[in-house]
């Protein structure tokens, strides 16, 4: 195969950020070139994983019920973020999301009604007919079609930048190092949770048992090569959308399957039987991803969810069936967690419990008092057997440590000022909207508006 050696526009990354930039960039008559590490069967990074988007929208839209203002969208996100949002881009970028649903259509992007389960989203957010690949499958076919060269199997490694402006980029391909130069460069491969190394030196011993929910191609190694020369970072290296999946899952790309939604359900104690987060603290949606975070603080990076069988069919089961015991001891003894630890935990929850109406599709009035940590919601006593658990670890679904942009996807270099050609989309600026906590469905958002925005400007800065 002959690889180009230069472009209009280079955009670094195959997922659901690159190519909605590639797309943008073509049909606004600039000629382009997509890297994408990954060879052509595990194209498309974490995007092949997701399943819908979150969007603003006036009244019903595609298969959105109801309506989603962008004063509710922008609520939900300070609330989430608790302030670690830049507001403007924020905004920004919910004003954008409620073209999208129509946008994505015309690239031949199907969706279909909300999935039911703990993560009710049936008015906010859209689900995409075949999940991720199927999106990716259409965007991809849309660039091709368009005339966007795709080439696989091309990690890149660094690019040459001078104060801020980009020249060419240096990438591996079987095995050799090869330049491409290009007018503009627009870095949508995503956070550096793949990279052992940086998560140990964020995180230390504990990153040794983190499991990375996506892809393992998403190292990292374009956006440490940014910060090196002189790109200005936003958020925290410890902050990161994680989330409890079973602790059999595999190291990577276990996907959505290994997903535990069953916290709110039960109790969730560490490996010497106690709770230590209130796991009714809010609606599922808006704290689905703090649990990762969670577990990770607890010793050995383990916890384990119980629950009784009142509750076993209200969730979305792991791919691994659950532990099942008659008693809480035998459950606890088989878990290698210190019996009377559990049963004492169990018995005080149970005593705490002060009945209400149960409703999970609502914050309810059932909750534990004189409890530390409390429950809030949703609390029914564990008493009916067989009990069941599941083992929890960190799932590390993205970082959000990445690289500051401007309101047109421009990253910005030291000193604050926008770099003329170097623009960024997706997991590698998600940062600059959730600098803390996640509402289901922004990942995707924040990727198609800053990839569409980055688009239009790289292929206006050429
Ligand atoms: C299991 C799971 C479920 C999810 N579900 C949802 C959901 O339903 N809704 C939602 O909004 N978000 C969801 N997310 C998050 C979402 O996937 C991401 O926020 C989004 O896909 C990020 O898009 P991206 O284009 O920035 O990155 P990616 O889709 O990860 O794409 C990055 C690409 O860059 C490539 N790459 C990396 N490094 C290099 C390099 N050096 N050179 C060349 N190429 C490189 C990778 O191979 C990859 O193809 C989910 C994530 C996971 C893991």
């Amino acid at each position: 195969m002959s690889l180009p050696r230069q472009t209009d526009v280079l955009v670094i990354g195959g997922g659901n950020a690159g190519l909605c930039a590639a797309i943008e960039a073509r049909e606004r008559g600039a000629a382009v070139v997509i890297l994408e590490h990954a060879d052509r069967s595990m194209r498309g990074g974490n995007t092949r994983h997701t399943r819908n988007l979150r969007a603003m929208h006036a009244g019903p839209a595609h298969t959105l019920e109801r309506s989603y203002t962008g004063e509710e969208y922008w609520q939900d996100l300070l609330s989430v973020t608790e302030g670690h949002t830049d507001e403007a881009l924020a905004r920004l970028m919910i004003r954008h999301s409620g073209e999208l649903l129509g946008w994505l259509h015309e690239k031949g992007v199907r969706f279909q009604p909300a999935l039911t389960g703990t993560l009710n989203l049936a008015r906010t957010n859209a689900f995409f007919l075949g999940g991720g690949k199927a999106l990716l499958n259409a965007q991809y076919r849309t660039a091709e079609a368009l005339g966007v060269r795709v080439c696989y199997d091309s990690e890149v490694k660094r690019l040459n930048i001078s104060r801020g402006h980009f020249g060419n980029a240096v990438f591996l391909y079987q095995g050799e190092e090869h330049e491409i130069a290009a007018r503009s460069v627009v870095v949508a491969c995503g956070g550096f949770q793949a990279n052992e190394n940086w998560m140990r030196e964020a995180w230390g011993e504990a990153a040794d048992n983190f499991i990375v929910r996506g892809t393992s191609y998403n190292r990292g190694t374009v956006l440490k090569d940014l910060i090196g020369k002189g790109a200005e970072t936003t958020g925290d290296p410890t902050q990161c959308h994680a989330i409890a999946v079973d602790a059999r899952a595999p190291k990577y790309d276990g996907g959505i399957v290994t997903r535990l939604d069953c916290v709110v359900f039960g109790i969730v104690v560490n490996r010497f039987g106690q709770r230590f987060y209130d796991e009714g603290e809010d609606s599922w949606p808006k704290r689905y991803a703090i649990w990762g975070r969670l577990i990770a603080r607890q010793p050995d990076q383990i916890a384990y969810a119980i629950m009784d069988s009142k509750v076993l069919d209200r969730f979305m089961p792991s791919l691994f069936p659950p532990m099942t015991a008659d008693t809480i001891e035998q459950l606890a003894s088989d878990l290698g967690i210190e019996s009377g630890a559990l049963t004492r935990t169990v018995d005080q929850f149970n005593a705490s419990v002060s009945s209400g109406s149960y409703n999970p599709e609502i914050l309810d009035d059932c909750s534990t008092h004189d409890l530390q940590p409390p429950k809030s919601h949703w609390a029914l006593p564990l008493d009916t057997p067989p009990f069941y658990a599941y083992p929890l670890r960190p799932g590390i679904t993205f970082t959000y440590l990445g690289v500051k942009v401007d309101e047109q996807a421009r990253v910005l270099f030291q000193g604050g000022k926008s770099s003329p050609n170097v623009f960024a989309a997706g997991e590698i600026m998600a940062g600059n909207i959730i600098g803390k906590g996640y509402c289901a469905g922004t990942g995707m958002t924040i990727g198609a508006v800053f990839g569409r925005l980055a688009g239009q400007h790289a292929a206006s800065a050429v």
